[in-house]
């Protein structure tokens, strides 16, 4: 689908997005640029992706009329369970995506970096998959506060490699993983988490997404007799499961988009990632952005009590969305994304992710018409959040 919102062929979204990078990894990401187009619009590949996704990751993904919700907030409102996806969240979509690129150009050696490891395993998962070798860098400290996700990669026949430098977090581990990726140019294919990186990845990445909104006009329109919602709600860490919540709702400017960051423990406590707010125009990995800095360019830690959400920059397009008005952008702090993590509990029984949590917070902060169709994208399951539900609830 072309769309203004989507990129253009040198990978802009108005002002953002592009291919900033060193000179040493040009020619791994100029090989994926030339290609990504055409290895994704095969037959064959189309044919392969849609079966994974269908077969192996369980999609179509239900959209779940949620009842007790929808008359307290007294509008209709709808969850696409992401959280039902094999590995339970919306990112085993893209990486099914990715290493099914990575094969058709002969790499048989897969990288990736991980913050709190929900990307580490999704990779881990279809380097399984498919037989193929697989290295994930993270930060030291990730590795100490996220052990059962290193446990996973370690079952699933990952290698997990420790980042030292710096704050030993996302940002040093993927720094390592750029590091390898130079040094490997033949035999090596880097799988990106979300909708940022330099382009072609985060057109790549939503396009591989944006299945989510594919499903969600079909089951509207068997559901409600229409294609389009009133509203489509969903959390942005680097924004790949909104990219592909929005995907197929850009060019309508009747569906009103609403992203939602994380506040943390409020937007000026200095403890956030509330990018689009608190962001300037800055490159990180690759690409031009809205960033969290210093006054001097210096990239501020951020901070979520969702390890998902806390990243200090959001991905191009969303930077576009924020800038041209097309989607709303809302910050939830850590307290109101917990209550709303249990709320959806009690009233539905299902335990969100916290990073999805953010999203359902939101119901409280508008006012929607009774016959208004809202659809949260419930991006993931609660399971890997437990303790801290546990700890912060004293359950
Ligand atoms: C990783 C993650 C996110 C944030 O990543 P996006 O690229 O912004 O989607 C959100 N929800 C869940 C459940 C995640 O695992």
């Amino acid at each position: 689908m072309s769309s203004k919102y989507n990129a253009d062929e040198k990978g802009f979204y108005g002002e953002f997005g592009g291919a900033f990078i060193p000179e040493m990894l040009y020619p791994n990401v100029e090989e994926l640029r030339l290609k990504y187009l055409e290895i994704s619009e095969e037959k064959s590949f189309k044919e392969e992706f849609q079966s994974l996704l269908r077969e192996y990751v369980g999609r179509p993904t239900p959209l779940y009329f949620a009842k007790r919700l929808s008359q307290k907030h007294n509008t209709k409102i709808y969850l696409k369970r992401e959280d039902l996806c094999h590995t339970g969240a919306h990112k085993i979509n893209n990486t099914i995506g990715q290493i099914l690129v990575a094969k058709r150009l002969g790499k048989h050696r897969i990288i990736a970096e991980t913050g709190a490891g929900q990307h580490g395993v999704a990779t881990a998962t279809v380097c399984a998959l498919m037989g193929l070798k697989c290295i994930v860098y993270m930060g030291e400290i990730d590795i100490e506060r996220q052990a059962p996700n290193v446990a996973r990669m370690k079952m699933l026949g990952a290698e997990v490699r420790p980042a030292t430098s710096g704050s030993k977090t996302l940002k040093d581990a993927t720094n390592e993983a750029i590091r390898d990726w130079i040094n490997n140019p033949e035999d090596t294919f880097y799988i990106i988490g979300s909708v940022v990186g330099p382009h072609p990845y985060p057109d790549m990445v939503a396009r591989f997404q944006s299945v989510i909104s594919e499903e969600i006009k079909l089951q509207l329109e068997e559901i409600e007799n229409r294609k389009n919602p009133d509203y489509v709600i969903a959390c942005v860490g680097g924004g790949s499961n909104a990219a592909g919540a929005f995907y197929h709702f850009l060019d309508d400017e009747n569906v009103n988009l609403i992203a939602v960051e994380a506040a943390g423990k409020g937007v000026n406590s200095g403890e956030s990632a509330a990018t689009s707010l608190l962001g300037k125009t800055g490159v990180i990995h690759g690409s031009k952005t809205l960033l969290m800095q210093t006054n001097d360019g210096q990239i501020t830690e951020p901070y979520s009590i969702s390890a998902g959400l806390d990243y200090p920059g959001i991905g191009p397009m969303h930077a576009n969305l924020f800038q041209t008005k097309r989607a709303e952008f809302l910050s939830i702090t850590d307290d109101e994304a917990m209550e709303a993590g249990l709320e959806l509990a009690k009233l539905e029984g299902i335990i969100p992710a916290i990073e999805s949590a953010h999203a359902f917070a939101v119901l409280n902060h508008k006012t929607f018409n009774p016959d208004d169709i809202v659809i949260v994208n419930l991006s993931g399951r609660g399971d890997k959040d437990l303790t801290t539900y546990i700890n912060y609830f004293k359950i």
